[in-house]
């Protein structure tokens, strides 16, 4: 179908039995409104329950997306109005109706989110994600789906395609408005849709169809470029997990990609992603060669389709089943973030899209970002990942001191690891091999899969490569302890050096974060350093240094006329009291990493270089 009005009743009621049905309509692009209905048959005689999801797998916190359902009621038979009642923050019941009538839900969901995570829609697009927009009435999540997908009323977006990772039914044209089909509710959500007017390419990953869908308007974009490179970083990562057949895990895969002015994150989802970029980050025609936003963007790519292996099949124990009610904890963030984060870098360099010397020094920023912060000496990589719902998606201005990425040391470990593995078996095994048993893993457990537990880990990877990491995995997961670089990167002829960090004078002199702008506000204050000896906080507006105006954006340069230890008074405003401030400026820059090849490294530290990271 085309456009249409959003039928409630008749047209329904020759459709298969035991199956949810979904329609959604873009009803007012101006008051961001989509327009729901959800209806089934036989609803429980005591009263149908329904509920939203409180979070969006892939993104771990709690966002509560039945806030922004208005208007929610029901109708028995599709004519009858039927008492409705909440029941908590994200659940509705409706009383009991006559045995052998349909029970429909309507409903308006408020979409004005321009996140990967919820919904959107104005007059340029539509995007949504099941979990924000779809109540799964209780107890009927195994039921199949489907969805009719209604174009907008207005002439003005007549030309609008649809965009997803759901199965066309059929009599509906791939991209056209229409019924789309989801095996259950938990396939449902995990196929975003987008609605607009793309710009759309398709590549293929040995025979199985990719299809790229650009949203916004993006200044001579090179979108054959982008087809090009993402094949090559697609086929890079099939090749990993399937080394015979090549082939990646679905029948077809799509990158939703919104195009914007500012903003930048990706979703994974089984056989998609949505991505959220800056309209420069992607390539133009004539570009020579990969700018650093464009290099960003594969990375982004690289990392959200990796995941399409690593945790939407390969699950931490905790996400199966997905409890979507309510937070679900699990110690293991690090190994379905942080390893997918290794491999996102680590699969452009196969790809051929970044240099050893690139890659390295994409590590490197990795190294120097996590030591530098002192959270790392606080919490764990387990303890990071079972608080990510309240510590890691919640950071405050102290969260340098407090937290340690799991998605950057757990990048770090996941190198550490497989530098001790390529090292310890002459570059015979690597941490490919342990993913490759996870893969086999799910692969062979079928519906009995119950995701990976912490204590499986260490086996695995000796089951895997014969090298016993155990120790390693305890110290660097459940304990604080670092990878030691200089001792793994060794044997491959790779030198990783400590140097001064060339960053801002008042991130090297005064051990903080001063906001861009014109009010100097200070934003985050590092443990250890000058200013939180001194007592300046996070929110001081900094006005002057030994009595000459440094507000704004004048520290740096005031600073530069400082040498390192000496004593300085800075003259601040907290909540519009003026404080005085003496600061002893730091003595030691702060280091930086690098990590360079050596040119003089032994023939049998560069074949294990070359195992690694390709020829250079
Ligand atoms: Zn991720």
């Amino acid at each position: 179908m085309r456009a249409g009005r959003l039928a409630l009743q008749p047209r329904f009621r020759k459709m298969a039995r035991m199956t949810i049905r979904y329609a959604i309509l873009p009803a007012h692009p101006g008051a961001h409104l989509f327009q729901v209905t959800v209806e089934i048959d036989d609803p429980d005689p005591q009263g149908q329950g329904y509920t939203l999801p409180a979070w969006i797998p892939g993104s771990y916190m709690i966002r509560d997306f039945a806030r922004n359902l208005v208007r929610v009621r029901a109708l028995a038979g599709g004519v009858r109005r039927v008492r409705i009642t909440k029941t908590d923050k994200h659940s509705w019941r409706c009383a009991p109706i006559a045995p052998g009538q349909t029970l429909t839900l309507a409903y308006e969901v408020y979409a004005y989110d321009l996140s990967v995570r919820a919904a959107h829609l104005d007059t340029t697009h539509g995007f949504f994600n099941g979990a924000s927009v779809f109540l799964l009435p209780d107890g009927r999540g195994h039921e199949t789906c489907r969805v009719d997908i209604f174009a907008p009323r207005e002439r003005r977006l007549r030309g609008w395609q649809v965009a997803t990772g759901l199965q066309p039914a059929r009599g509906t044209a791939p991209g056209g408005f229409g019924t789309y089909l989801a095996a259950d509710y938990d396939e449902l959500i995990d196929c975003p849709v987008e609605l607009g007017s793309f710009a759309a390419q398709e590549f293929a990953v040995e025979g199985v169809p990719h299809r790229i869908a650009i949203t916004g308007r993006v200044a001579r974009l090179d979108a054959q470029r982008l087809a090009q490179d993402l094949a090559r970083v697609c086929a890079v990562h099939a090749r990993m997990f399937e080394p015979r057949s090549r082939r990646p895990p679905f029948a077809g895969y799509t990158f939703l990609t919104m195009a914007v002015d500012s903003g930048y994150g990706g979703l994974e989802h089984r056989n998609s992603t949505a991505l959220l970029c800056q309209r420069d980050d992607l390539p133009h025609a004539g570009m020579k060669t990969a700018t650093e936003a464009y290099r960003r963007f594969l990375g982004l790519a690289s990392h959200e389709y990796f995941h399409a292996w690593n945790v939407k099949r390969i699950k931490p124990s905790a996400f199966v089943p997905y409890d979507l009610r309510q937070e679900s904890y699990t110690p293991l963030l690090w190994l379905f973030e942080g390893f997918t984060s290794y491999y996102d870098d680590l699969g452009l360099r196969r790809a051929g899209l970044l240099t050893p010397e690139q890659y390295l020094g994409e590590l490197a920023t990795t190294l120097t970002t996590v030591l530098q912060r002192s959270g790392r000496r606080k919490q764990s990589l387990a303890e990071s990942s079972f608080d990510a719902w309240i510590k890691y998606y919640k950071p405050d201005e102290n969260a340098p001191n407090s937290i340690v990425s799991y998605y950057q040391k757990g990048a770090l470990v996941a190198a550490g690891l497989d530098l001790a593995i390529r090292a310890a078996t002459a570059g015979r095994r690597s941490l490919d091999d342990v993913m490759r048993l996870f893969w086999r893993q799910y692969k062979s457990a079928g519906a009995d899969y119950a995701g990976v537990t912490e204590e499986a880990i260490a086996p695995a990877m000796v089951a895997a490569t014969g090298v016993d990491v155990a120790r390693s995995l305890r110290d660097w997961t459940r304990g604080t302890g670092d990878p030691d670089f200089a001792a793994l990167f060794a044997p491959f002829g790779i030198a990783a050096e400590r140097g001064p960090a060339l960053e801002s004078a008042h991130f090297a002199m005064l051990g903080c974060r001063i906001g861009a702008g014109p009010e100097g506000r200070i934003s985050q204050v590092f443990d250890g350093g000058p200013a939180q000896a001194a007592g300046l906080s996070a929110g001081d507006q900094v006005l002057a240094l030994d009595g000459l105006r440094a507000g704004g954006n004048r520290i740096d340069a005031v600073l530069a006329r400082y040498a390192p230890g000496d004593a300085v008074e800075i003259l601040a405003f907290r909540r519009d009291e003026l404080l005085r401030f003496d600061v002893v400026l730091a003595s030691q820059a702060p280091v930086k990493w690098k990590l360079n090849l050596d040119p003089k490294a032994s023939v049998k530290a560069r074949r294990l270089r070359t195992g690694w990271l390709g020829a250079a």
